[in-house]
């Protein structure tokens, strides 16, 4: 296995895990870029944004609704936080297995800095 989100997933590589159900896991950044900023990502491994299948809409749109749970745990339902995908070069996509970065814990800039 070389995707370094399917290993963490698979408890081959530690991470602070918040939340965890049968087909998602959520654990914080190793990198945040605010007091709060956490990685949701589905178990099965879909490549990017890009990349969903039209059978996999369904899991994508559970996911979403997972993302304010998970933002619940991380104690940030009230204060607000964003959620971003990010896809490419210009967005600076890095890891190739799909995430929702959950972002909150302080007041965030302008969106499209
Ligand atoms: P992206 O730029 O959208 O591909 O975001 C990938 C994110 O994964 C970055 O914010 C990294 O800081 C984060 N990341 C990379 N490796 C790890 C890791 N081992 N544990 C937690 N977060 C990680």
């Amino acid at each position: 296995m070389d995707c370094i989100f399917c290993r963490i997933i698979a408890g081959e590589i530690p991470s602070d895990i918040i939340y965890q159900d049968g087909d998602f896991f959520a654990f914080r950044d190793v990198n945040p870029q605010a007091p709060v900023h956490i990685l949701l990502v589905p178990k099965k491994h879909i490549k990017s944004i890009a990349d969903v299948k039209p059978e996999e809409v369904e899991l994508l749109g559970r996911m979403l609704a997972v993302a304010p749970k998970v933002a619940e745990k991380a104690g940030v339902a009230e204060s607000g936080y964003r959620l971003a995908f990010n896809y490419g070069a210009d967005a600076n996509l890095v890891v190739p297995h799909l995430h929702l970065h959950i972002v909150g814990g302080r007041k965030l800039d302008d969106m499209m800095g």
